[in-house]
């Protein structure tokens, strides 16, 4: 019988994160819901029936310890889903933003992402055909970047530029970008689709087959531009 494929989840306990969490663990992954509360990671968890450790995204040392965890329990991570953000903010313009705000989406969004990576690359590399999945938004498309927005929308473009650098430089691995959609959650607000769908748009991408894309960017399985 095969292994469970281990897949560690940033920003698990509420919203897509956690039902991200849900849906791989209902398809027999091995889950680590991380969360930077390790009350709010170990309840959430303790609901879905999947490991958990604590993870904030913004601290090395954070980041080095849950490093150390997995190493040690599974000696692989299968899938990275980078998922925690912050700073849908809607309420600024570029040409008047505080960079305060801005530094913050970048920290989380941004670097956040890219020190998981960094840490958990040895992991990811002891995997066969490990899968980064970068939650973006079409919100970081150049394609249809105008105004609003201007902290998480130059976060989310700068992850979808780290997407394709790291799917150029790591062949063996399927690195790709993810949209949601617009999802009713504490960062979408009511009126979005509900939490399952843009979830379902995110495990597509963990679940691609060995040879599926890697460097695109998709939502519910499509591509949209860049
Ligand atoms: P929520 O605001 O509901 O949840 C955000 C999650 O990120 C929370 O678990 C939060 O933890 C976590 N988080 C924030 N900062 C950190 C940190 N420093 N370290 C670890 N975790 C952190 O957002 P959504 O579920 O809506 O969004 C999930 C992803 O989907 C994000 O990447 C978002 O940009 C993207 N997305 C969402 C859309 C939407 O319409 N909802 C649309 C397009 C993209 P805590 O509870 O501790 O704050």
């Amino acid at each position: 019988m095969g292994r469970a494929p281990v897949a560690v989840v940033t920003g698990g306990n509420r919203g897509i994160g956690r039902e991200v969490c849900r849906q791989l663990a209902e398809l027999g992954h091995d889950v680590v819901l991380t969360a930077r509360d390790p009350a709010r990671a170990e309840a959430v968890a303790g609901e879905l029936g999947v490991d958990h450790h604590q993870l904030d995204v913004t601290d090395d040392g954070s980041v080095a310890r849950l490093a150390d965890h997995l190493a040690g329990r599974y000696g692989r991570v299968d899938a990275l889903v980078n998922n925690a953000a912050v700073h849908y903010d809607s309420w600024q313009r570029a040409s008047s933003a505080d960079l305060r705000v801005v530094r913050e989406a970048v920290e989380t969004n941004f670097y956040g992402p890219w020190r998981t990576v960094l840490a958990l690359l040895p992991l990811l590399r002891a995997a066969r055909h490990a899968r980064v999945v970068n939650v973006s938004s079409e919100a970081g498309s150049l394609a249809s970047m105008g105004g609003g927005t201007p902290a998480y929308g130059t976060s989310k473009a700068a992850l979808n530029a780290l997407t394709l650098m790291l799917a150029a430089e790591l062949p063996g691995m399927l690195v790709n970008a993810v949209c949601p959609g617009w999802v009713a959650t504490d960062m979408g607000g009511p009126g979005g689709r509900p939490v399952e769908r843009g979830a379902a748009s995110v495990v597509w991408a963990v679940t691609l087959p060995d040879d599926g894309p890697t460097g695109g960017f998709f939502r519910d399985g499509r591509r949209i531009p860049w």
